[in-house]
Order: C-alpha cells, then sequence, then structure tokens
C-alpha cells in the first residue's frame, strides 16, 4: 500500500473524477493544466517540473509524466490522430480513456491515506 496524504488522495480522487467526466463527454484533458494530481503536487514542490517525483503515479511507475501508465496511449492518440486539440472524441478515445480510469480506480485501491 502506497501511504499518501489525505490532500494527495483527494487529488487522485479528483483525477478519478476528470476521467470518468472525459468518458462522459463532460470534460476534456488539458495535460498536467487540468490535472489535480500535478496540480497538488506542484503546489507541493513548488515547481511543475519536480511534481511527478512526489506524486502517487510516480511511486507506482517510477517514471515521469504519467510514463509507464495507459496516459502514454491516450497521450500519442491525442497528439498524432487531434493534432494535441483539447476537444473531439472518437471510439478510441472512450477506449483509451477508459483504461486510464481503471488504471487510476486500481491505484487508489492500493493506497491509504496518512
Ligand atoms: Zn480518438
Amino acid at each position: 500500500m502506497y501511504k499518501i496524504s489525505k490532500e494527495h488522495m483527494k487529488a487522485l480522487r479528483d483525477s478519478i473524477i476528470k476521467w470518468q467526466n472525459i468518458i462522459n463527454g463532460t470534460a476534456f484533458d488539458n495535460g498536467a493544466g487540468n490535472c489535480t494530481l500535478c496540480i497538488y503536487n506542484t503546489k507541493i514542490t513548488g515547481n511543475i517540473s519536480t511534481a511527478c517525483a512526489v506524486c502517487v503515479i510516480y511511486m507506482d511507475t517510477h517514471q515521469g509524466g504519467c510514463k509507464g501508465t495507459p496516459y502514454t496511449l491516450w497521450y500519442n492518440h491525442r497528439l498524432y490522430d487531434y493534432f494535441a486539440n483539447v476537444t473531439g472524441m472518437c471510439p478510441e478515445c472512450i477506449k483509451l480513456a477508459q483504461a486510464e480510469l481503471d488504471y487510476l480506480v486500481d491505484l487508489e485501491s492500493r493506497c491509504e491515506e496518512i
């Protein structure tokens, strides 16, 4: 179990809500710009460039930039097929967003608040 602060857990749960909303079509992914974990960890370290190092996802993958999670597939699909436009969704987007959501829900189950 990863032991994380109550605020860190809230950021993780809010990120889960973000991905649920992306799948529902009521939100879009704007990368670190609307990632509650990025925002929380940037507040902790004072710098976005060091935020990954204290993120629970980094604890899990030992990689920055959400590498080692389904986000990489999502990111590449959005970059190459949508030219990084934030809006618009296709069936492949839904599938990849669901994979990221499933990853985050599983990660949450392996975390406890301290
Ligand atoms: Zn797509």
